[in-house]
Order: C-alpha cells, then sequence, then structure tokens
C-alpha cells in the first residue's frame, strides 16, 4: 500500500515556476493554489498531498517531518544550514544571485563594516572567509532602504535584474553565489518512503532536463 507524501511548497514567486515542474511529474493540485486561503491541497494522487507556506519554514517542516519533501530556495537552505536534508536536485528555476551591494560609488569602508540583511548567518560565514569584520543588522525586508538611511554600509541581499537596487541608488559589489530552488527531502522520509520518492525525483528531473535551451543541454 502506497504511505502518505506530503510536498512542501514555497509561496510567492518560486511557486509558479514548481507548479509546472509537478505537473510534468503527474502531481497536479485538485484545485488552484493562487485563489484559494487553503494551506493544504489535495492532488490527482489520493496519497499525495502539497502544502503551501512561507519559503522560510519549507526546510523547517522537512526536517522536522511535518513534510517529506519540499521546494525551497539556495538563498534560505543556505541560511538554515539544515543537516536532516538531503538536496537530490536543482530544479533551475527562479535564478538569481546573493550579492553585496552599497550605495552606488560607495568609497571602500575602512575597519568595521555595517551590513544590513535578512541572511545573517550567510553573511557572517562569507565575511568571514573574506576575514573581514563586520557588524550584522539583521532586517526583514527592504534592505535597500538601510545604506540611503545611514543605517549600514553595506547590504546582502538576492538580486535578479538588479532593477531594484538600481532604483534606490545602489549598485552590486561583490557576488557571493548563484542561487536557484532545490528539491529537500527528509533524511527520514527519504529511507522511509524511498520507493514512493525516487520516482518522482525521477520525473522532475526529466521535467528539468526537458526544460532546459539546447544550448544548455549540449
Ligand atoms: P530585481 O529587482 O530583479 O533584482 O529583484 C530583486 C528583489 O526580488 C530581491 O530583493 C528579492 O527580494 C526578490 N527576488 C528576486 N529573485 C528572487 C528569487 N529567485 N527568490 C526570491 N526572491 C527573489
Amino acid at each position: 500500500m502506497k504511505q502518505n507524501l506530503t510536498i512542501a511548497l514555497s509561496k510567492g514567486r518560486i511557486l509558479k515556476d514548481t507548479l509546472p515542474l509537478l505537473e510534468a511529474a503527474n502531481i497536479i493540485p485538485a484545485e488552484d493554489i493562487f485563489s484559494s486561503r487553503k494551506l493544504i491541497f489535495d492532488t490527482n494522487h489520493e496519497n499525495i498531498k502539497l502544502v503551501v507556506i512561507r519559503a522560510t519554514d519549507v526546510p523547517t517542516y522537512v526536517e522536522h517531518g511535518g513534510a517529506d519533501m519540499g521546494v525551497a530556495g539556495k538563498d534560505v537552505l543556505l541560511e538554515y544550514g539544515a543537516k536532516g536534508l538531503y538536496e537530490p536536485l536543482d530544479l533551475d528555476i527562479a535564478k538569481c544571485k546573493l550579492m553585496v551591494a552599497g550605495l552606488k560609488d560607495a568609497a571602500p569602508v575602512e575597519g568595521r563594516m555595517k551590513v544590513a540583511t535578512k541572511f545573517v548567518n550567510v553573511t557572517k560565514e562569507y565575511y568571514a572567509r573574506e576575514g573581514r569584520q563586520v557588524d550584522i543588522i539583521k532586517l526583514y525586508g527592504a534592505m535597500e532602504l538601510a545604506p540611503i538611511m545611514g543605517m549600514a554600509d553595506r547590504i546582502v541581499d538576492i538580486v535578479d535584474t538588479g532593477n531594484t537596487l538600481r532604483a534606490n541608488g545602489l549598485e552590486p559589489m561583490d557576488h557571493i553565489g548563484y542561487i536557484s530552488s532545490r528539491l529537500v527531502v527528509g533524511k527520514a522520509a527519504m529511507k522511509m518512503k524511498h520507493r514512493q520518492i525516487q520516482p518522482i525525483i525521477d520525473m522532475l528531473s526529466e521535467a528539468v532536463e526537458a526544460r532546459k535551451t539546447p544550448s544548455e543541454n549540449d
């Protein structure tokens, strides 16, 4: 008999790219996720449910068995630093960069620098690797505002087109890493439900390859 399987999806911009991949793997929500306020959704499989939650909560749910697998941005996974998760597949969606940015033409900062970010752990590790002492200011959003208001010298944030930075008089300075969304699987779930999970990983992997442009597949 098939066991129940729960997949945690990050709501927001990742979701609209995730659903076509799931559909290609023949996992289709029973109703329109975007027009519903529900948190749990049935699918075309009696035993598979989707939960739609904040991106930052996905690794927590998967690590603690609230969901068996999930889709989360690499930025969220790096910040969470999960040990109880496998990351079997790069879904190649919601691609962006994690960058250091500052006010356009800002002078280099001598001595201790103030860095505003919501990625506190990633930022600490980055500057530790650089051998640079920084004071980190934790924010939950609109990091771009901090240098403008004179509260921070730099920000660490996600950059896609760079339009948000430019619109606020900032510019990208250092590149910390490439980000995309990943499939994550709980270690316990991988052991207990491997026969159900592996075919889903395989189908998603095929869907990811099929989406790539011919030149990317060369
Ligand atoms: P942009 O103006 O295109 O550089 O987008 C910048 C803003 O969009 C960032 O401040 C992020 O909050 C958000 N963003 C862009 N790409 C992503 C992504 N792949 N995942 C999550 N947030 C993103």
